[in-house]
């Protein structure tokens, strides 16, 4: 398969809990690009505001988050074991921490503050200076990376997606119900969708990819093929 000889921008964005950044790192993989998760730095700030009451049964106090912007340092470091680029907050790996529950169920309000995001939109367009790079998130084909060579929208049903979701946190110990994770993802996208600071929108010129009923080498397959088309 022939693939770009110079480095392009991919831009991948969609609902929550499809596959985004799994297929992501795996294109990254491939084409020995740089993989940026914009969600873990959202959910890294919004870990920020739980451990700093900032937030509070998901109401932001927004002067106080304002207050403590200049203090909140988000950057992704490698980590030589997985060789994957972990989120870091303030000297600290919150790789983990921020998949949990309560920060899925409180991420949205924060990310819909402006100055958050202009904070980390700044932060994530510097890292695609030197092209080569696949970011996902909700704004990147829009926002971000308007002229990113590739757009991909990725949705699914809301149920598979749920399902997935439940599988993966309960297979790593997290108590959960298929439930509240549905009423999360179902709630976010409801969030994302109707914020008024750039909300989650199918950029005009972005390929929709639903994967409800794909594997992931069927995703992946499909989406190098429309690489190599380039
Ligand atoms: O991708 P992930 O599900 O981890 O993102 C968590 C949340 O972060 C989203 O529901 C959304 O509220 C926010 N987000 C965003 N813009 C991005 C990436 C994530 O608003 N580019």
């Amino acid at each position: 398969m022939e693939l770009p000889l110079t480095k392009i921008v991919i831009a991948i964005d969609g609902h929550s809990s499809c596959g985004k950044s799994t297929i992501a790192r795996e294109i990254a993989r491939k084409l020995n690009y740089i993989f940026i998760d914009s969600g873990a730095m959202y959910r890294a700030v919004t870990l920020y505001c739980l451990r700093n009451q900032i937030i509070n049964s998901g109401i932001v106090d927004r002067d106080k988050l304002i207050a403590h912007i200049d203090s909140i340092k988000v950057y992704f470091r490698l980590n030589p074991q997985t060789q994957h680029n972990d989120i870091w907050l303030n000297g600290e790996n919150v790789e983990d921490e921020i998949r949990l529950l309560e920060v899925s169920q409180n991420v949205s309000p924060v990310a819909a503050v402006a100055e958050v995001r202009h904070l980390l939109v700044s932060l994530q367009k510097q890292m695609g200076l030197q092209k080569g790079i696949v970011m996902d998130g909700r704004d990147i084909g829009t926002v971000v990376f308007p002229e990113a060579e590739l757009k991909l929208f990725m949705t699914a049903q809301p149920d598979v997606r749920a399902q997935r979701r439940f599988d993966e946190l309960t297979a790593k110990g997290e108590t959960v119900s298929y439930e509240e994770i549905r009423e999360n993802i179902i709630g976010r996208d409801r969030y994302d969708e109707t914020r008024d600071e750039s909300p989650l929108r199918k950029a005009a010129d972005a390929i929709v990819l639903d994967n409800s009923y794909m594997t992931r080498d069927e995703q992946l397959e499909w989406v190098m093929n429309i690489i190599a088309r380039i």
